[in-house]
């Protein structure tokens, strides 16, 4: 399959953004994943790049919007128009409201919320004017169901869903899709800080019987990035076990 369609992966260094970026190698697209340190940058380019596709590792902290334009020029520079962008970078700091500081909120809502927003408006005048675009936005089950601890990381997540809704309306008719994609428990750095006691109360709310794997999250971020899903905007694909129902 020869596929030159490029995409760009925020936090590709691990977990769920690592297999997401491998898929789409692995399917001959150029792919950029990022990563907020110059080794975790360094390790992209060197270990994922395949026989199948191009792959490179970029510095970027979704803070940053200076590192997010000097990605985006890059990318144009060397391959065109970003075809694919996949906002996957995410950071948890949870804890009981009452415990929760006011420096903990800021910071989940400026990566998980401000940063999409920030990557979606950096590409979407080049997306506009190519008359073609995918955006895949990873949410997750808690900005559905909310999660005691987690209220800053929910209202991040749900944000994000209803700013893809709105994008989708205002960019459909230029050929730009916006889609999400909501993890429920997969295994990643970022589930493993959980208790075994933890994790056990998780596995039991889960109708399939086990946690799922970044692959398959990334399957579904790859289906809606193809032609298949081409009449699909503005909608969420949960990737849960069964664990939330809709
Ligand atoms: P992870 O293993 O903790 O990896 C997080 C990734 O985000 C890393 O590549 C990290 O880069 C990057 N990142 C963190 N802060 C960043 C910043 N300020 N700027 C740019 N990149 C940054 O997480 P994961 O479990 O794979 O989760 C990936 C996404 O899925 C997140 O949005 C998460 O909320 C969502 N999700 C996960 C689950 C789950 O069960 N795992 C469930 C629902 C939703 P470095 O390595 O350089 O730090």
């Amino acid at each position: 399959m020869n596929n030159t369609k490029t995409v760009l992966v925020t936090g590709a260094t691990r977990g769920i953004g690592r297999g997401i970026a491998s898929k789409f190698i692995k399917n001959g697209y150029a792919v950029y994943g990022t990563a907020t340190t110059p080794e975790g940058a360094a390790l992209i380019s060197g270990e994922l790049q395949s026989e199948e596709g191009f792959c490179r590792g970029l510095p970027m902290d979704v803070n940053n919007l200076e590192s997010i334009k000097s990605v985006i020029e890059t990318i144009e520079e060397e391959r065109g128009p970003l075809s694919i962008l996949v906002n996957n970078a995410g950071i948890t700091k949870d804890n009981l409201l009452m415990r929760l500081s006011q420096e903990d909120w800021d910071n989940v809502i400026q990566t998980n919320l401000s940063g999409v927003f920030k990557l979606c408006k950096a590409v979407s005048r080049s997306m506009i004017k190519a008359r073609y675009g995918r955006i895949i936005n990873i949410t997750s089950v808690v900005g559905h169901t909310g999660n005691a601890g987690q209220a800053n990381y929910a209202a991040s997540k749900a944000g994000i869903m209803s700013f893809s809704k709105s994008l989708a309306k205002e960019l459909g008719s230029r050929g730009v899709t916006i889609n999400c994609v909501s993890p429920g428990f997969i295994k990643t750095d970022m589930t493993e800080a959980l208790s075994e006691q933890q994790k056990q109360i998780i596995l039991n709310q889960i109708p399939i019987g086990k946690f799922g794997e970044a692959n398959d999250v990334a399957e579904v971020v790859f289906f809606l990035a193809g032609d298949m899903a081409s009449y699909i905007t503005g909608s969420t694909i949960h990737v849960n076990g069964g664990m939330f129902m809709e």
